[in-house]
């Protein structure tokens, strides 16, 4: 009998929806607003996911004294951890890793769509040697389709780490998105601010952000 893995539940890990965080969504949805304003809107909303993401981690118990001399029962993270920006939107989130914890280890993942088979294609990575004892951060800001983070947890595994050691971070996330990387990791943890209402026929999310490599490194600008 062929048994089908249940989707488990709980795996998407939404920013709580305040008032705040819609006013940055308004700034980075605006087809019309500058760049300094959507680079400054998209790293606050970032800094949030970043700091949800390190919440999902294992901690462990770590007391430390207080100048009134008291103990305070502390807690700091369990194992290592490792930031992998899927190039170049994911990029974008790295500033945001490395504010938290300057020391971080960082890899890189560099996958293209081949223009032949429209498959996604791995151009280049590099990884931490010890990646497989490392708690990952994934990162890509935009989970439209899935496969490009398919491709990039494929990496992952290949170098020995767990998918529950794995948090897929992005920014704004489509349910076809969902649906594909859920439906071959069920367990896999994503934590976005935004789930959109679906892709458009050329694979945008709607109501969407249009490019966001382009619009965060300004590489849109026409002349
Ligand atoms: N990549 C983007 O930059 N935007 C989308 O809407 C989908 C994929």
């Amino acid at each position: 009998m062929t048994m089908t893995a249940a989707p488990a539940l709980g795996t998407v890990h939404l920013l709580p929806q305040t008032r705040q965080l819609r006013a940055l969504h308004t700034i980075i949805r605006d087809r019309h607003v500058a760049r300094e304003q959507f680079v400054a809107a998209s790293g606050r909303i970032i800094r949030q996911l970043m700091e949800t993401a390190l919440d999902l981690l294992p901690y462990e118990p770590w007391d430390v004294p207080t100048p009134v001399g008291r103990t305070y029962p502390g807690l700091r993270h369990a194992s290592a951890i490792c930031g992998v920006p899927v190039v170049r939107a994911g990029e974008s989130m790295e500033p945001e890793l490395r504010a938290i914890m300057p020391g971080v280890p960082i890899g890189k993942i560099l996958i293209q769509r081949d223009k032949v088979t429209k498959l996604p294609r791995l151009y280049y990575s590099a990884l931490p040697a010890d990646i497989d004892r490392r708690q990952v951060l994934l990162m890509d800001p935009m989970l439209a389709t899935g496969g490009t983070a398919l491709a990039a947890i494929e990496v992952l595994l290949g170098r020995g780490v767990e998918v529950d050691d794995m948090v897929f971070v992005t920014l704004l996330a489509a349910p076809e998105g969902i649906a594909a990387v859920h439906a071959r990791h069920p367990g896999l943890r994503i934590v976005t601010s935004a789930v959109e209402e679906r892709l458009n026929e050329n694979a945008y999310m709607v109501p969407g952000i249009g490019d966001f490599g382009d619009r965060y490194f300004g590489t849109d600008i026409t002349r």
